[in-house]
């Protein structure tokens, strides 16, 4: 049962909001002895921290100048995974885990660039003990796991999504149903608002249907196969509560970061633009909540605001709109970030899974790939 007090939640708000050293330049060293106070840690203290000849009071950690994240609690673990559009450029995806006995530790995926191959590299800093303390050993998080031994990525000028095997596990899985609902905020009055959940309903059950854009591929629980992992429970409507994504705190730069859990599964609209010029912002960004035992038990969704969506399921009419905008096909937006939710990482884009880290405007990719497939079914 989860038993995370409300109360401790408000306190970590609330601290954020009122908390003083938040201004200027955010970091705050009071004194040169111990115990010293940080309201934002870099990367660089997390050795110190973790040998504790500091006191670790800090809400935030600080990931690259323009970026922000809210530290989890200790016993508890999250993770963003954003997803780029067009352009390319897109905040760093992270996994922060806090672990009372062996600190924190920190995983950064390297930045996606625009018209270069993803890095599949995943830059580590502090204890790399306390990350372990929260992976499931038999998922082998992080590896991309290509099922064909000769696939060779660089080889094929482009990948077809059913030619491609590749996928990536992020360590974990979700242990139980993912029991969501669709946010109305930030205008519960709107009925658009309402509309927009659609997509997201309807990609959420591509996942744990499944759906697939390829023909052929292995039953789930035939010739020895795994049973399908992933299942949710869509519980309808909230206006209580949107997706628990923040934007930076008053002084600071940078990304819309994952906030503290609610303990709700919520999926939504909110602005994301904050720290972004108009290019370069993301289109999504998903939260991952985990406990160092339990698994995953929060995760959030949010899509970004202030883009022009494309809501219809049989057509994405023009890449732009009428004052020349791009739009973007939420349907595949929204089944990419489940695929987060589900303990999917990204793939190289050359392999066309729908893993691949960015999407362009109108670029629709209804159902798995054959990489996403396979992932989802060993270690969904
Ligand atoms: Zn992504």
């Amino acid at each position: 049962m989860r038993t995370r007090p409300i109360l401790a939640l408000v306190t970590v708000i609330a601290a954020a909001a009122f908390q003083p050293a938040v201004s200027q330049n955010l970091r705050s060293a009071q004194g040169v002895g111990d115990p010293c106070e940080f309201a934002v840690l870099e990367l660089s203290d997390l050795d110190r921290v973790n040998a504790r000849s500091c006191a670790n009071e800090a809400t935030y950690l600080q990931i690259s100048e323009s970026q922000l994240a809210i530290l989890p609690v200790a016993g508890e673990s999250v993770s963003a995974f954003y997803v780029a559009d067009a352009s390319g450029i897109s905040p760093t995806d992270y996994s922060i885990y806090h672990s009372e006995s062996s600190g924190i530790g920190v995983q950064l995926a390297e930045p996606v660039i625009a018209g270069q191959p993803l890095a599949e590299s995943t830059a580590t800093f502090g204890s790399t003990q306390a990350i372990e303390e929260f992976q499931d050993l038999s998922l082998e998080a992080g590896t991309a796991k290509p099922l064909d031994e000769g696939h060779d990525p660089r080889r094929k000028a482009i990948q077809k999504p059913c030619i491609s095997t590749e996928y990536a596990s992020l360590g974990w899985r979700q242990s139980r149903p993912v029991e969501w609902r669709w946010s109305t905020l930030p205008y519960p009055g709107d009925s658009a608002m309402a509309g927009y959940g659609a997509p997201a309903i309807i990609a959420a059950r591509w996942i744990t249907t499944p759906k697939s854009v390829c023909e052929g591929l292995p039953a789930p629980g035939s010739n020895g196969l795994p049973e399908w992992g992933p299942k949710q429970n869509y519980l309808g409507l909230t206006s209580a509560r949107g997706p628990n994504v923040s934007v930076p705190p008053p002084g600071a730069a940078g990304s819309v970061t994952c906030a503290p859990p609610d303990g709700f599964n919520t999926a939504g609209l909110y602005s994301l633009s904050q720290g972004f010029s108009d290019r370069g912002r993301p289109l999504a960004v998903a939260c991952v909540h985990s406990t160092v035992s339990g698994g995953p038990y929060d995760s959030d969704i949010a899509f970004d605001l202030r883009r022009n969506w494309n809501d219809d399921l049989t057509r994405c009419v023009t890449p732009w709109s009428p004052n020349g905008v791009e739009v973007y096909d939420m349907y595949t937006v929204a089944l990419h970030e489940w695929g987060h939710v589900y303990g999917l990482g990204h793939v190289p884009a050359i392999t066309q899974q729908i893993m691949r880290p960015a999407f362009g405007a109108c670029e629709r990719m209804h159902g798995l790939g054959s990489g996403d497939w396979y992932g989802l079914l060993y270690y969904g």
